[in-house]
């Protein structure tokens, strides 16, 4: 199979390049992205030697075509945003893993779904600005769309094989959404008052980059996660719940009208899912170790607490409301994360902030990509002129 990585770099890319190098018989890299980590993406040139490989500057693509040629390779080396586009249609291309992290991700991940490729889709942000009109590209072009996110990983598993999207036909109540609850599971409000960005990107069970860190912390994370599980197995917001699992090992459920429950357990580890979706329908070594239940010893579930982390309600109204509200709810909530990494707002702030911009732009309907666009932009428009009259505020 022929793949191109969007996002190589991070966090999911990497993952997704050590699921390929154990099976080079299987696997051919056809484009690797990076946004400014040049050495990075220049050593997994050597390594995969693709024929593209795509930076986000021009200084940036200069630099890596030096380290390139003096490694004696012929990958053509491209910047920008529409390099990305491009790379994510290729025709060579079977599939595409789309681990780009936020909004910057839609368009070439959109670009893949209108290709008719695999999509291998991380980038949850992309469906929940667009789930409508990814979901019709999706089926328009016949693309394969699978999930990498774990969640949505397991509940794929879990659903009936023949699974076209209609709950009731499948015999499914309930999708139950399994959430560790974050470093600050038990926190009390003072101490949530008082979280540094160090603090909130130590999550005790997943190594992750720094923005998806943060979500988890606020529970946002989860939040965007009933919002993609809604457009990925076409489930209304009341049939998603979400149970809080501390040991993260159970990754998912399916609940179904005869009693059963089906569930997708493992370690916490992104190569998993990845190790799935690459070979789906087959099972392929992703190289994590064997779940030793013994170990484990115990599961332990939990109700969320919506009063702590009120970025799930937030989520959970966004999605009710419809329209442009996941994509507004997605823009403030990827600006407030960015300020609080920057120390310009407190941790309890990210929520405040969001709720405020949902309130400040009006509702609108979504038809098609530049809607989404508009949506994404006038969410950051708002929630940044919120950001800077809290910063008069305070100064
Ligand atoms: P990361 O920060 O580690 O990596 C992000 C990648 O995107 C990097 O390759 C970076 O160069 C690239 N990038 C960043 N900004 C860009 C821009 N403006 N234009 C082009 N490329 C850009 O993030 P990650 O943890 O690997 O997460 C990637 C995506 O996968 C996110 O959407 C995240 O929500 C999702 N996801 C991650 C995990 C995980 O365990 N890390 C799990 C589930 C879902
Ligand atoms: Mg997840």
């Amino acid at each position: 199979m022929k793949l191109t990585v969007l996002g190589a770099t991070g966090s999911i890319g990497a993952s997704t390049l050590d699921v390929v190098a154990r099976h080079p018989d299987r696997f051919e890299v056809v484009a690797l992205t990076g946004h400014n980590q040049v050495e990075l993406l220049a050593a997994q040139c050597r390594q995969f030697r693709p024929a593209y490989a795509v930076v986000g500057s021009a200084a940036a693509a200069r630099q890596l075509s030096g380290l390139l040629k003096d490694a004696g390779l012929r990958t053509e080396v491209l910047h920008g945003a529409d390099a990305l586009v491009q790379v994510a249609g290729l025709p060579e291309a079977d599939a595409v893993m789309a681990a780009i992290v936020g909004a910057a991700g839609l368009p070439p991940t959109l670009a893949a779904a209108r290709a008719g490729k695999r999509v291998l889709l991380a980038n949850k942000e992309a469906l929940v600005m667009a789930g409508a009109v990814f979901m019709s590209e999706v089926r328009r072009a016949g693309a394969v769309l699978l999930p990498i996110d774990s969640e949505h990983n397991a509940v794929f598993q879990s659903m009936p094989y023949d699974y076209s999207g209609d709950m009731a036909r499948g015999g499914v109540r309930r999708i139950l959404l399994t959430a560790s609850g974050g470093p600050f599971l038990d926190a009390t409000p003072d101490a949530l008052a008082r979280v540094t960005p160090e603090q909130a990107v130590a999550h005790p069970n997943w190594v992750m980059g720094r923005k998806i860190s943060v979500d988890s912390a606020t529970m946002m994370n989860k939040g965007l996660e009933v919002i993609e599980a809604h457009w990925l197995f076409n489930a209304p917001a009341e049939r998603i719940e979400v149970v809080i699992h501390p040991q993260s090992v159970i990754h998912s459920l399916v609940d179904y009208e005869d009693g059963s429950v089906l569930a997708q357990l493992g370690n916490p580890d992104m190569r998993t899912p990845i190790a799935h979706a690459l070979a789906w329908p087959q099972r392929i070594d992703s190289g994590v170790a064997q779940l030793d239940l013994f170990a484990v010893g115990r599961l332990d579930f939990e109700r969320p607490d919506l009063e702590r982390f009120p970025c799930l309600d937030l989520a959970y109204r966004a999605l009710r409301a419809g329209g442009n509200g996941a994509a507004v709810l997605n823009a403030a909530n990827e600006v407030a994360v960015a300020a609080f990494l920057d120390r310009r707002l407190p941790f309890l702030g990210i929520a405040r902030l969001i709720a405020a911009t949902l309130d400040a732009v009006p509702q609108a309907a979504l038809p098609d990509l530049a809607a989404v666009l508009e949506a994404d932009r006038q969410g950051r428009t708002t929630a940044s002129e919120i950001l800077a009259r809290l910063d008069c505020a305070a100064a």
